[in-house]
Formats: C-alpha cells, structure tokens, sequence
C-alpha cells in the first residue's frame, strides 16, 4: 500500500488560500503534463512572487510566457503557470527567497530528490546545513562539483537527496510535517476540516486556542492551524450554473464534494437540495492541485530494531508470530484496543491480528508498507459459520458483524494513536451508514470517513485490497 504525505515548505503559502486568484485553464501547453493554470496579476505582485507562491522557477513562467516581460508585469495580467506533475513537489523555497524544487524521485531512506538553485551568497555548507545533509551528499550527487568543489557557481543547479520532511518540518508539528493554516469556507464545520487534512478534531483544538470556546462556531475566512496528514491542496473558487437536468449530487459529484458541503457552501442561499432551480448560480469550492511543496514522501520502508512481539492473548489470535514484531507502543495499543473492545462485548469471536512487521523490520512482501512496526491488519469480525476463521476472509452485507466491527474500529481510534486506517470503500459504506443510523454526528463522520468522498478525506480511508482485513497505521 502507498502513502503519500505532503511536504510544506513555503510557510508564507500557509497564510492565505487563493480562493479566487486561479482558474483552471486548458491543460496542454505544458511539459511534463503538468496541469496548467492561469494567474491573474495583483497589485503589488512580482514574478518572483508568483513563481514561489506555485512552487515554480522564474524561468518557467518565463517559458510558458514567452513574451512577457518580467520586469514590466501589470496588474489585471494573465500569466500561464505550469503547475509541478502530481508526483513532483514544487518550490521548497524559505523566506530567505532562495528556489529550490523537489522532483518527489525516492532516494531511499524516505528522502527524495531536490533540485536547489544557487543563489549569490551560497556557499557548500550552508546549502549543506539547509538541508540538514552533509557536504559529502551533496558531492556524491554533483559529479562536477565534486571534481571541483570551488566550482560553485551561482544559477548552478545542484541535486541533493534530502529529507524534505525533516527539514522542513515545523517545531508546533514535532517536526513530523510542516504547519499549514486552513481558511474556513463557507458551511465548513470543525470534523470536516480535521478530515480534510487526515487529523482529529482534538489536533485542531490543541493547535488551536481560539477553538477552545467555540469548536462549532467557526466563522468564514477564519484561520486554523494544522499539521496535515494530507496534503493541503489549493481550493478554487467557481460559480457553477445550473443547467436543465442538474441534480444537486451530480453537481457535488462532479467536483468531489458532498451534498453537504456543496450546500455549505451556498451560505443558507440554498436550503435543501429541492430548492435548486435552472440558471441558478452556485459557489463550489474544488480541490486544485497539491500545494507546492509538497510532494510524494515515502513513510512505508524502514526497519525495527527494536521490536517486539505480539504476544498471545485470550481474546485474539495471532495469525502468523514471525510476521507479529511491532514496537512497544504498536503492540501495547493492538493489546490495549482489543481488551477496550471485549469489556464492550461480553462475547465474541477472536480478534484475528495479521502482520505487523517481521523481526527486525524491512521488507515483508507481499505489503509495500509493514516494515517498522507501526502497521497492523486486523480482520474484520463476521458473524456465521466464517466468524472463527483465522484467515482473512472478505467482508459484505450479509457476514459482516456490524456492530462488533464498528465497535472495534472504534476501540483503535480511541487510543488517540492511529495516524490512519485503510479499509475498502464498500466496507466504509457499511460501517458509515451503521455509525449514522446509531446517532454518530455529521461531525465525527466526516472527521473520521473518506466516504462518501472519492479524494483523499479522513482517518478511514479506501485503500484497494483492505475487503477481508482492515490496515491501522499508529503514529510515532
Ligand atoms: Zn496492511
């Protein structure tokens, strides 16, 4: 299973969302099938501005501009941007103003490729201390440089295999990703915002003072602070009209939101999906492209050195022991969880524990992750004549055990420790429509579900391959 997390590095791109700045423009025109968009001049705005506000070089706004002037930029211009591929990141640049991109290539050890431009003023160890690697790092991937270490010239561009994460990480997030401020959007409610970003509502409320008082009286344009688990994407206002034949879903669909949100966003201009009528002009907030900066970051490989094993325990099974090593903590919570769960179920099946980790950790095929003992697959329960089986066997309608399954998951959640789950959207569907029917709020559904969203949303999450057993991943 792959995960992606998000890299931020541009903190002044934190401050303000471009809610109306962008418009997707056609796609084309760009190399690398980059997404293009188009920028409209504002006052005050430099190219070098706009070139760090979409993780882009300067040069590449002059590529995709070829008669611009960038000296001679004015307000209410256009300007076409090639927005960095989705596996690529964008501008990591800091305030210091220096350029630099990631590629999002893997250099192992979860680092990745970044392309730094040398400024006047660099020299080898500073750019060295920049991205927390050594000077040998850096010579290791500059053939040139390294024949000639007095050869740095200014324009040059260096790569450097680097912990993108780590560097750029802020001190309010543990230095496990960078800080990220949301603007409240019309309708948006604290759940759905946590769930936008991978987080849980208390996360907010910790990074949060002002939330203390007030979690269900947000305001719009409000600013939160967040330590995303999921890349913060752009948001993009449109003004969509409606057409004949319309449906409020259709339209929610079309742009990846829910009934819900898109009706949110309406600010009380639309009061149920009933009162949409032809020619009306609705505000739809779509996700956009990853915000620059962040690119693919690879937190499944690494190794356990020292691990533990999942002990046996009277109220579940171990599948396979060797396959059952996870950190103190990994083990301690699954433990912790599944006793949770039993004080609520004076009976039922034995909870089936899957693989953790191998001894040691590293690679444990057939899964991509599962390597440094923070990963587990449980099954799920089932009722019938399947219930006992130690295998994994797929869940549906008919053998899932609602109850006992919604009650497990949420023995997990409650250790305050998963960073997410993985699990099958025909499962969550089950699970959501049964946690709502019991009373579960809106709020926690959307802090906690993907469902009924196909973008990435939420602590539960479809991952394909998670029918007969669902996937936690607990935090560090
Ligand atoms: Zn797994």
């Amino acid at each position: 299973m792959r995960r992606r997390i998000g890299l931020f590095a541009g903190f002044f791109l934190g401050l303000t969302l471009p809610l109306v700045a962008p418009e997707l423009a056609n796609a084309g025109g760009c190399p690398d099938g980059g997404e293009q968009v188009e920028h409209e001049v504002a006052s005050g705005q430099t190219v070098s501005g706009i070139a760090l506000k979409y993780g882009v070089s300067q040069r590449a706004i002059e590529r995709a501009n070829p008669k611009l002037d960038i000296n001679k930029i004015r307000v209410g211009q256009t300007l076409k941007i090639c927005l960095p591929g989705k596996d690529s990141g964008g501008s990591k640049s800091s305030s210091s103003s220096k350029r630099s991109s990631s590629s999002g290539r893997s250099c192992g050890g979860g680092k990745t490729i970044t392309n730094h431009e040398v400024e006047a003023g660099d020299t080898l160890s500073g750019i060295a201390s920049k991205y927390d690697v050594s000077v040998d790092t850096i010579l290791s991937r500059n053939a040139k440089l390294k024949k000639d270490p007095n050869s740095l010239r200014v324009g040059q561009e260096l790569l450097i295999c680097a912990d993108n994460r780590r560097s750029k990480a802020s001190k309010t997030c543990g230095y496990r990703t960078p800080l990220h401020t949301h603007e409240v959007l019309p309708g948006e409610h604290l759940g759905e915002i946590a769930g936008r970003y991978g987080v849980r509502r208390k996360d907010l409320i910790k990074l949060n003072s002002a939330l203390r008082s007030n979690a269900n009286l947000l305001r719009v344009g409000q600013k939160i602070r967040v330590c995303p688990e999921i890349a913060p994407h752009e948001m993009v206002e449109l003004e969509v009209t409606v057409q004949s034949g319309d449906t409020l879903s259709a339209i929610a669909k079309k742009y990846g939101l829910t009934t819900n949100e898109l009706l949110g966003y309406q600010r009380g201009k639309l009061a149920s999906a009933n009162d949409l009528k032809v020619g009306q002009k609705l505000i739809v907030y779509k996700q956009g492209g990853m915000l620059p900066g962040y690119g693919a970051y690879d937190d499944d490989t690494g190794d356990l050195p020292h691990g533990v094993q999942m002990p046996a325990g009277k109220y579940y099974e171990v599948k396979t022991p060797s396959r059952a090593w996870g950190t103190g903590n990994t083990v301690r919570l699954i433990q912790s969880a599944i006793s949770s769960y039993r004080r609520g179920w004076r009976s039922s099946p034995k909870v089936h524990v899957g693989d953790i980790s191998k001894k040691g950790g590293g690679k444990l095929p057939p899964h991509r992750s599962h390597q440094h003992g923070h990963d587990v697959d449980i099954g799920y329960v089932l009722k019938g004549d399947k219930a006992d089986e130690v295998r994994f066997v797929n869940a549906n309608a008919k053998n899932l055990d609602l109850a006992r399954t919604w009650s497990l998951v949420d023995a997990f959640l409650d250790t305050d420790e998963v960073k997410y789950i993985f699990m099958d959207r025909s499962i969550q569907e089950l699970l959501y429509d049964y946690a709502k029917k019991k009373g579960i709020s809106q709020d926690t559904l959307d802090e906690l579900f993907q469902y009924p969203r196909r973008r990435g949303h939420g602590i539960i999450r479809h991952s394909s391959g998670h029918v007969n057993h669902f996937h936690v991943r607990f935090r560090n």
